[in-house]
């Protein structure tokens, strides 16, 4: 079966308080967008050019176009035949995103973009380079379900899950753009290559689970299935969907999980993220360390430092103790300043305050870093993404 945006099949938070605001697991269906060879795995992709008539190694010939040489178009495909090339190209890649709007920031290192789905729906992706590395941040669904008070996303509620090839054009329209050399201040030893992707533009990729793994699938595939890339170098950040997690931890694809936690106690953190009323802060933590357990993978924790709400020295060593309690060496605390979004009566927490936060956590033995956000001048850091163009 393709990986054609459904949802995930979550337990309905039953047991939770009302929570304000919309915070739904089933996408709204618009449009279910065409199929395409990205949504695909390699059986899959041999049948589907099958029933177009034409024989199964075409897909192989088309995965290399389109994972090796990321290429899209027809005309550059001379090694097929010129009477099919054109019906396989539109019956396999057909155009799922198109680029609505371009914005650079940090002298061209980071460029957010602007996608339209085919029905209209709009999503975006944050690419940044880096001395060593290049990462994109991309957008697993249009809009956020998950209602966190502080995320210009969340705000703006949920409009639709995205299919797995909507994730994985993302990540290759990037590469094209960085392959056409639009982006500057990227490694300067190694060919251009996103390196890194994380899953922090828009959405929540674990409520949108069988095409986030998809997507995982699609780029960790070796080359010509998939884009070859590693998994170490894929992250997955979530609001603490528990039962998710688990799963996810099973799949056999060792990426990097990011809990984004925000507060180590349940009174604030149902507020800060309200998903916290249906898995409390513990279970999470808990989800997250077994994550760890299962994989070997260092789990990050993401805590946003606001200004007078959560960034106190006591949370710092309750966040501390909570984490030093489930074992050593197993997480790494990652808190990012608070980036500003309309409406939002928070702000940042004062430099000292923070420091003081990182010093404490770093007292309890936790490898604490913070996080160097991007493109707040184009909106386009941590929790500023809502696709403000339409
Ligand atoms: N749904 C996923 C991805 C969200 S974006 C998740 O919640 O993890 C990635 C990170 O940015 C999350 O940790 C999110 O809480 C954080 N974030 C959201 N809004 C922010 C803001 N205004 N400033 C800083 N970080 C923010």
């Amino acid at each position: 079966m393709p990986d054609t945006p459904a949802p995930v099949s979550l337990p309905t938070p039953s047991t939770a308080r009302p929570v304000p605001g919309q915070l739904t697991f089933a996408a709204p269906r618009r449009g279910k967008p065409p199929q395409h060879l990205a949504d695909l795995d390699p059986a899959e992709r041999r049948s589907a050019v099958e029933a177009l008539g034409m024989p199964g190694f075409r897909a192989t010939q088309l995965s290399t176009h389109y994972f090796e040489r990321l290429v899209g178009s027809a005309d550059e495909m001379t090694d097929l035949p010129k009477a099919i090339r054109d019906e396989l190209v539109s019956g396999m890649l057909p155009r799922l995103i198109t680029p609505v709007r371009t914005l650079e920031a940090d002298r061209g290192a980071t460029i957010k973009s602007v996608w339209r789905l085919h029905d209209g729906a709009l999503v975006e992706s944050v690419l940044m380079c880096y001395p060593k590395r290049v990462t994109i941040c991309i957008s697993s669904q249009a809009g956020c379900g998950m209602n966190c008070p502080f995320c210009a996303t969340g705000q703006g509620g949920l409009t639709r899950n995205v299919s797995t090839a909507e994730i994985v054009e993302q990540v290759v329209h990037s590469a094209r753009l960085l392959r056409s050399g639009q982006l500057s201040g990227g490694p300067e030893d190694s060919p251009l290559r996103v390196s890194n992707v994380v899953f922090m533009g828009m959405g929540e990729a674990l409520a949108n689970y069988r095409a986030a793994i998809g997507a995982i699938r699609r780029m960790t595939d070796p080359s010509p299935d998939g884009l070859g890339m590693s998994a170490r170098g894929i992250t997955m950040s979530t609001v603490g969907l528990v039962p998710a997690i688990d799963r996810l931890a099973k799949e056999g694809v060792p990426v990097t999980l990011a809990l984004s936690l925000h507060a180590p106690d349940d009174d604030l953190r149902d507020e800060l993220v309200p998903i916290n009323t249906r898995w409390k802060v513990d279970e999470a933590i808990d989800a997250a360390h077994r994550y760890f357990e299962a994989t070997g993978r260092r789990v990050s924790i993401e805590y946003a430092l606001i200004r007078d709400m959560n960034d106190q020295a006591w949370r710092a060593e309750l966040l501390g103790k909570k984490l030093n309690r489930r074992g050593r060496g197993w997480v790494h605390v990652n808190p990012i300043p608070l980036n500003p979004t309309p409406g939002s009566k928070w702000t940042a927490s004062d430099p000292k305050v923070e420091h003081e936060f990182v010093r404490r956590l770093r007292g309890l033995g936790i490898p604490t870093t913070i996080r160097d956000t991007r493109g707040s001048d184009i909106d386009g850091a941590c929790g500023q993404l809502a696709a403000a163009t339409a």
